[in-house]
């Protein structure tokens, strides 16, 4: 069931959910530079929202073990933070941060550069952003689920990239997942009809390579078949009679740098 929000309820979720899962995740990429390790970086997070008087949204649901996924190169979603993971020049990390205010579960993720990564990795990353920018457009009422899923697919397989099938964008509110499924392919007019006070979280997840993916013996850790670079953008938005309103921003936006370390 699609769950309707009031335009108080989007202005209490911005403020508190929304601003706090973008700050993190901003302060998160500062610390995207050679010799620092995807652990260094879910401790920093998980620090700052507890200090804002959140809680870490991914930790436990379902089972995951830390506060960010931490996803580098081949990894498409779901990278468990680790010790041993030390991030290389070139590399890219995408990086999912959720936090929970006032029983309200803010929900974004960014695609960051280690370093100088190679132009062709940097192109990937650059379209994985505008095919968010593409698909949040869509969000207008009257429009269909289709409508995004369809301008994120053209944009990705116009530029020669690989769009994952298996994980897909969600409705968002007092819980991560709620109705409707936001997948990232899809034809204009079809799925659900999308209304003013739907919260969804769109989230491209595209690939250099092959969209096929497939999971590691841990459980989590999502890579793609061919070994090859992923990238994926995410933020919450609110569809209002004005168009889409991006939830996850903080005082400098809903948009990081792609850069880390900055
Ligand atoms: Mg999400």
């Amino acid at each position: 069931m699609i769950k309707i929000k009031t335009p108080e309820q989007a202005e209490q979720y911005r403020r508190g959910a929304g601003t706090l899962s973008k700050s993190v995740l901003r302060a998160a990429g500062k610390l995207v530079k050679p010799g620092t390790s995807t652990k260094q970086i879910d401790e920093v997070v998980e620090r700052l929202i507890r200090m804002h008087g959140g809680t870490p949204g991914f930790k436990g649901l379902y089972g995951f073990p830390a506060s960010i996924c931490a996803s580098v190169n081949e990894v498409v979603i779901h990278g468990i933070p680790s010790e041993e993971k030390i991030l290389q020049d070139g590399d890219i990390i995408s990086i999912d941060t959720g936090a929970t205010v006032n029983g309200w579960v803010g929900d974004n993720a960014w695609t960051f550069y280690c370093g100088t990564p190679s132009v062709e990795v940097q192109g990937l990353c650059e379209c994985t952003r505008d095919c968010l920018k593409a698909g949040i457009e869509q969000a207008v009422p009257g429009n269909h689920v289709g409508d995004i899923g369809h301008a994120v697919q053209q944009l990705a397989e116009a530029n020669g990239y690989g769009v994952v099938r298996e994980y897909v964008g969600h409705g968002v509110g007092r819980v991560m997942h709620e109705d409707p499924n936001i997948p990232n392919y899809g034809k204009r007019g079809r799925g659900p009809k999308l209304e003013e006070g739907m919260f969804i979280a769109i989230e491209p997840m595209i690939t250099l390579g092959t969209f096929k993916v497939r999971t590691l013996a841990d459980g989590w850790t999502v890579v793609t078949q061919d070994g090859l670079p992923a990238a994926h953008y995410e933020n919450t938005i609110v569809i209002t009679k004005d168009g889409p309103q991006i939830l996850t921003q903080d005082d400098q936006g809903p948009w990081c740098e792609l850069q880390g370390g900055m």
